[in-house]
């Protein structure tokens, strides 16, 4: 059962002090509200038991008038209870919903600024599990707190009518109650445990399912569905396990409640009855005091149920913090100055580089690259290319030496500034869900539609996107936008032109297009890499043989330096590597 992305426990005086100071304190005049007509309700439950002590006198008493009056007085407490409930709850449900956004949008804005690391800590679904399943049980915690006031007014409306009448029976009664406290935290700090397991099974049963679908082409090629189905049906089941155990554990809260409540029932007719029957209490009071008990056992029993709601929503609390808190690790040091506009000269000195999870992925690699000049990476999977490639934009920072551009350590400059003279063009062309220009345009905020247009037509793009249905206006996903490997290539080409950035990294699509798609973008990634520092991680070894430099890596280190002939020549690496493709494609 893979349980990823274990929190920090905290406490739920800190949890929930956060959850208050950051996100539920601003809206206090609407708490406010609510909480007044929280008293009004309070209030009317105070009435209750006064009207039940008065009423039954009245009956005893045979006073006409008061019975007269009696259902009017009942049809107004009824409303104002009925009105202010609901009142009470249509401001909440406004509140909560809008805390509830602003929860997700933290916690989008945190992801969105997270570094590479600690995005590929978990799978994507997980993450979102949070925005999801998280979300949702701090949201229901939220309204059982909205609930609780109510509740708690209740029971201080309800109390407070029973000490008037019999201080020293009441004082007994709450006694009794707080027996409960024991058992119930327990339980309590059962739930919080299984809670945080639950919640951190949902967010693997998500990336579970997830994966099986991101990956349907696989599974259906491979006839992985019988594996598939086996890996989620586990998932299910650890949920069932856990969701069962979390409801075994709530149901033992009532059942301690309700003896309880037994027992001061049955410790106040001894002890009034006993009272009456030595003159000393009247029959109102009594039916006073048993209509209090009967109003606030209710709300008593809720109050129990929420603190085991508080203590599962402390887990999602934790997990949601553990997002918002995780520091990241690329991040602009103080004092960072923007890049200025580089020509694109690229050295590493003595970089070295340590994946968080202890993998070695680069040692002693010296490289300098010239302005404008091509470099292309060779080497087998796993040599370290895109471990190289990723400190250009700082993706992650090297652990030893460091990377320079045009003398600038990379990591004095901001990101920003940085990342803005950097265009890649990766083997997955990312597309998002917007026009075909947008997309494109994603390269430089702000190109008019005639830059972008003409990016395209560098990229070789322009005829295909004509022949869409809308245009540069086609939504993608949406309206079809299914585009060929090729296309794909071409659209990313187009975005890195239009970006117009002094450095180009280039990662190679691993497969071959046909020869027509092949022949257009090797001359759209001619036009794109003319005048740019370009570094491409090269797959096949035929694309490779113009560039100015090749480096051929192993083992994490660069093993081989030079041009194609000099590689050639030298017989290592790199030739073992050109003979091995030129066998494949014979
Ligand atoms: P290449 O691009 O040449 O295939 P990589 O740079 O991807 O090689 O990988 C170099 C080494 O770093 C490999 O041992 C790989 O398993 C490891 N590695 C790559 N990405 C990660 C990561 N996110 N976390 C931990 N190790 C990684």
């Amino acid at each position: 059962m893979a349980i990823a992305g274990s929190a920090p426990r905290l406490s739920l005086g800190r949890a929930y002090g956060r959850l208050w100071r950051v996100w539920v304190r601003r809206h206090w005049p609407m708490i406010l509200a609510a909480l007044a007509l929280t008293g009004i309700y309070a209030a009317t439950s105070a009435a209750l038991v006064r009207m039940t002590v008065w009423l039954v006198d009245a009956f005893e008493a045979r006073d006409a008038a008061a019975i007269a009056w009696a259902p009017w007085v009942v049809i107004a407490v009824a409303l104002a209870r009925g009105g202010s409930l609901y009142a009470q709850a249509m401001l909440s449900n406004r509140v909560l919903a809008t805390i509830e956004m602003d929860m997700q949008r933290s916690m989008h804005d945190a992801l969105l600024a997270a570094d590479l690391a600690r995005m590929q800590a978990e799978a994507p679904a997980a993450y979102a599990a949070r925005f999801t399943a998280d979300i949702d049980l701090v949201r229901i915690v939220m309204q059982q707190i909205a609930t609780g006031m109510v509740n708690i007014a209740t029971v201080i409306g309800a109390f407070g009518q029973m000490l008037l009448i019999d201080w020293q029976m009441t004082l007994g009664v709450m006694a009794i109650f707080a027996a409960a406290l024991v058992p119930v935290s327990r339980i309590g700090a059962r739930l919080n445990r299984i809670a945080r397991r639950t919640q951190a099974q949902i967010a693997a049963m998500t990336a579970q399912v997830n994966e099986g679908l991101a990956g349907a082409r696989l599974a259906k090629t491979y006839r992985l569905e019988g594996y598939l189905a086996a890996a989620a049906g586990r998932a299910f089941d650890a949920l069932r396990r856990l969701k069962v155990r979390t409801m075994d554990t709530r149901a033992a809260i009532d059942p301690v409640l309700e003896v309880l409540g037994g027992l001061a029932l049955a410790a106040l007719i001894a002890f009034v009855g006993w009272r009456i029957a030595g003159g000393a209490s009247s029959l109102g009071d009594f039916s006073g005091f048993l209509a209090g008990l009967a109003i606030a056992s209710q709300p008593l029993r809720k109050l129990g149920n929420l603190y085991g709601g508080m203590m599962q929503g402390l887990a999602a609390l934790e997990r949601i913090y553990t997002l918002l808190d995780t520091p990241n690790r690329v991040v602009d040091r103080p004092g960072a100055r923007p890049l200025p506009p580089v020509r694109g000269a690229i050295r590493f000195e003595g970089v070295g580089f340590v994946y968080p999870d202890g993998t070695r992925a680069l040692e002693g690699i010296d490289l300098d690259i010239a302005p404008g000049q091509h470099v292309a990476l060779v080497g087998r999977s796993g040599a370290g290319k895109s471990s190289l490639f990723n400190l250009i934009p700082r993706l992650y920072d090297p652990t030893e030496g460091r990377v320079t551009i045009d003398g600038h350590d990379l990591r004095d400059v901001t990101l920003d500034s940085l990342r803005d003279q950097i265009a890649l063009v990766s083997q997955d062309t990312v597309l998002l869900t917007d026009t075909v220009a947008a997309n494109i345009g994603f390269g430089r905020p702000g190109a008019t539609r005639a830059e972008i247009e003409a990016a395209a037509r560098a990229a070789a793009a322009h005829d295909f996107i004509k022949a869409l249905p809308h245009g540069y206006d086609t939504v993608l996903g949406a309206e079809g936008g299914s585009f060929s490997g090729g296309e794909r290539q071409r659209l990313a080409i187009a975005r890195a032109i239009l970006r117009n950035a002094p450095i180009l990294l280039l990662d190679e699509p691993t497969s071959a297009l046909d020869a027509e798609s092949e022949a257009q973008i090797r001359a759209a990634l001619a036009r794109l890499t003319r005048g740019r520092t370009t570094l491409v991680i090269a797959h096949r070894l035929a694309t490779v043989r113009g560039s100015d430099l090749i480096c051929a890596m192993d083992g994490g280190r660069i093993v081989e330096i030079g041009t194609h002939a000099e590689l050639l020549a030298r017989g290592g690496l790199y030739a073992e590597l050109y003979r091995l493709q030129f066998r494949e494609t014979d």
